[in-house]
């Protein structure tokens, strides 16, 4: 059975138990530098999610030049942007090209990162309920998409003009995630002529780390504060709330309709 916290990593490839031993537990979740198992071992130890950070921090570390600060009020990412370990701890073909947050399913809202535009709003079969806002060009005359997927409900509608901290929608396990917790996957796209493409036309080529963009700098995760005043239009707000706010959201949310 899966437990919120604590999995059996039955996907996870990992060698049995010993995190602590002379391989560290990243080392042995990472097909990049996990060593091969012997014939016949297919044994997995158990990770926690406390583990799972660890190793996503480590491997995000490799791949960006500053660190990253999450305010303690903010909902946890569980997989981080790089990270080989998926939230069912399955190992990811592919390094992530978002940030998983952990969210209360069809309860947590998700919300705008930033103003712009409901680009997409509607369902499909690995990212599952998603909406993706477009926030307009950077001065490459790159256009700037953030997409949230795996929404329980969609609560925005197509071609909708957005302002920052708006709800989208209210995180879930929609989509490919069988197995995860629910959460809400957020990623950031820049690139030329991305918008009015489907997103499977760039997700490969087009993603960024998400840590570059918010609004206090890069790695410093900011959270969207209601009736704050945000100078710097592209910079990105967390894309849940903090839970300071969760009777704000709730209020907000209560009463918009399902799209
Ligand atoms: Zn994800």
């Amino acid at each position: 059975m899966f437990s919120r916290r604590r999995f059996i990593a039955a996907a996870a490839g990992g060698a049995a138990s010993g995190m602590g031993g002379a391989l560290s537990g990243c080392a042995l979740l990472n097909p990049c530098t996990a060593p091969a198992l012997p014939p016949g071992v297919a044994s997995p130890g158990e990770v926690t999610y406390g583990e799972i950070r660890r190793c996503a921090e480590e491997t995000a570390a490799g791949l960006r030049p500053f660190a990253v600060a999450v305010p303690p009020d903010a909902p946890s990412i569980i997989s981080d942007y790089g990270s080989w370990l998926d939230t069912n701890l399955a190992m990811r073909p592919f390094p992530h090209t978002g940030i998983d947050i952990a969210g209360e399913e069809g309860k947590t809202p998700v919300i705008a990162a930033m103003d712009g535009f409901v680009e997409e709003a509607r369902h499909v079969y690995s990212g599952g309920n998603y909406v993706a806002l477009f926030h307009g060009q950077d001065g490459r005359g790159n256009d700037l998409i953030t997409i949230y997927f795996h929404l329980a409900r969609i609560l925005a509608r197509p071609g909708a003009e957005v302002a920052r901290g708006a709800v989208l929608g209210l995180v879930g396990n929609s989509g490919t995630t069988a197995g995860s917790v629910p959460h809400l996957h957020y990623s950031v796209f820049v690139g030329p002529d991305l918008r009015r493409r489907h997103f499977s036309a760039y997700f490969y080529t087009a993603h960024q780390d998400p840590h570059r963009y918010w609004h206090d700098g890069p790695g410093r995760v900011t959270l969207f504060k209601p009736g704050a005043r945000y100078g710097n239009r592209q910079g990105a707000t967390y894309p849940a709330p903090g839970r300071g706010e969760a009777a704000y959201f709730e209020r907000l949310t209560r009463g918009l309709p399902a799209i």
